[in-house]
Formats: structure tokens, sequence, C-alpha cells
């Protein structure tokens, strides 16, 4: 299955042929509108369960000739396709001169075949026609379309199949949308009971310092929190006088600043990036989190 583009819609819009009426095409007492209609429920389950925003346009898209309603959404019409000799298998049909197929439209058409195959007359899957009303209105809105016809109403193999396996079908659809397979069983590695589990940990500083030279007589330093620019100090350290000045070090800022508490300024940030001469000595140890 190939990655789409899925999520620069807003949601996936599920038009049913026909309807309001209108029963399309009819074979052995089923009526097309009737049986797409069937994908409703498991359509939702599978949207949501894809985290997507999906609706569903259960009157007649045809006849109402309201498109603008799947504006900046993607749009699946879904039919039954009839002939008076049954074909077989589903295909999917675009306007022409769109630019051909997407990665949904491919996605949509490998999951025909696996379900149904696809319809003899067009092993590639798919018609660009310009003689249908929805897929010119869509292409004329910049709404991204495709026309679905699953499979032939009168052919009982399929038919059967679509019944029992609407759940299937449904979930195959939501995945050609988002390109990738929703709602499999995802098989959860089970831990070895013979290996305990390691104890979260966390890192903390225990006893980390700070060395300031005997060479420094003026050293900055600041508030805890800044700001650490000079002007803003709030006094000086002397390390000079003290032959060098060695302080644990209580957090660490960003910039080569660290926290220490000071004799005279009590808690201060200062700067001890590698250039001043200031030495760091590292102690950190794990603990139990
Ligand atoms: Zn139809």
């Amino acid at each position: 299955m190939l990655a789409t583009n899925y999520t620069k819609f807003t949601g996936l819009d599920i038009w049913f042929g026909h309807g309001a009426g209108d029963p399309g095409a009819t074979s052995s007492g089923f009526q097309e509108q009737e049986m797409v209609r069937r994908l409703q429920t498991n359509l939702k389950k599978y949207g949501d369960k894809a985290g997507i925003n999906i609706r569903f346009y259960v009157g007649n898209m045809y006849a109402d000739n309201n498109v603008a309603w799947s504006k900046g959404r993607a749009v699946f019409e879904l039919h039954l396709d009839s002939a008076g000799t049954a074909g077989q298998g589903g295909h999917i049909i675009i306007q022409e001169g769109i630019g051909g197929l997407d990665a949904i439209d491919k996605n949509i058409i490998e999951k025909l075949k696996e379900n149904f195959g696809v319809v003899n007359r067009d092993g590639a899957g798919y018609d660009e026609r310009s003689d249908l009303a929805n897929p010119r209105r869509c292409a004329a809105a910049n709404i991204n379309y495709r026309l679905v016809e699953l499979f032939f109403i009168n052919d009982s193999t399929d038919r059967n199949y679509f019944l029992n396996n609407l759940d299937e079908v449904s979930r195959d659809l939501i995945s050609a949308f988002i390109g990738s397979e929703v709602g499999q069983a995802t098989t959860v590695p089970t831990p070895t009971p013979s290996q305990p589990s390691k104890k979260p940990t966390r890192w903390i500083n225990s006893g980390s310092t700070l060395h300031l030279p005997g060479t420094v007589s003026k050293w900055r330093v600041y508030r805890e929190n800044g700001p650490y620019t000079v002007g803003n100090e709030v006094g000086y350290l002397n390390p000079a006088k003290f032959g060098g000045l060695t302080y644990e070090i209580k957090g660490d800022r960003m910039n080569d600043v660290v926290v220490i508490d000071t004799r005279d300024f009590g808690r201060v940030g200062i700067y001890v990036a590698k250039s001043t001469g200031a030495t760091i000595k590292q102690n950190w140890i794990e603990v139990e989190a």
C-alpha cells in the first residue's frame, strides 16, 4: 500500500450512490442504493479507529448537485456496477484530465483486487471519463474525488462475498485512504517471564563540582534564573583571593551557566564556559526513579 497525503484533507466524505427514491441498479431483489449504504456502520467504525474525520452523504448527491459540501475533503462515491451480462470485479472512475490516479486511488484499486478482482474490461482497474456529472463537478471544484464501482450487482458470487464481508470491505476502504492497514490486531510481544523487568531509573547530579581558578579576581555572578549578561550581575566572586574557589553544582542552565550557592550572594547563576578557565568535575549517579 502506498503512503497517501490524506492529512492534507479535513477528512473523508463517503457519498452513497443513488438513493432518495433512485434505487440504482437492481438484481435479484437487491438494490444498488441499499447495498452500498450497508457499509456505513463499519466505515464509521474504521474511520474512527483511524482517527480521521469521516462523514456520510446518504442523500442523492447526483440529484442534489451539492458537491461544495465536500470542499477541502476527499470523497469516495460508492456504487455497484451493472451490465446486461454480468462482468466481474470492481473499478474506479476519475475525471479525465485531472492528472491520473493518486496514491489513494491506487490503494483502492489494490483493495478492490483483493476483494473482487478488477473488472475485465480494463485490467488497470480504472476509467478516466468526462461524461459523468459528479466527477466533472468535483474536478471543477478542485475536490479530491473518485467514484468506486465495488462489483457488479448481478454477479452473485461477488454479491454474496460483499454481504458476508461488509467489515473487511469497509476496513480496506479506510486503509486505502490513510495508506496503512487500520484496525488490524497488533501483535504485542510477550515479555519473557524469566527476565525481571528493569526498574526505571534516572540520573542525578551527586556532588558535581565547579572550580574557579586562582588567576581570576573578578568573576560575575547573576540571579539564579538570569539574565546572564554583563550589566545584570548581582556581584563578583574573587577566586584569586582564596587561591581558587570550588563549589558544588546545584543545577545546570543552558549555554554554559551553572547554579551554585555562594556565601555572599546566596544562590546564583555563573557563566563557566571552558574558555573562562573554569573546570567542572562531573559526578552523576543512577538512582531508582
Ligand atoms: Zn450507480
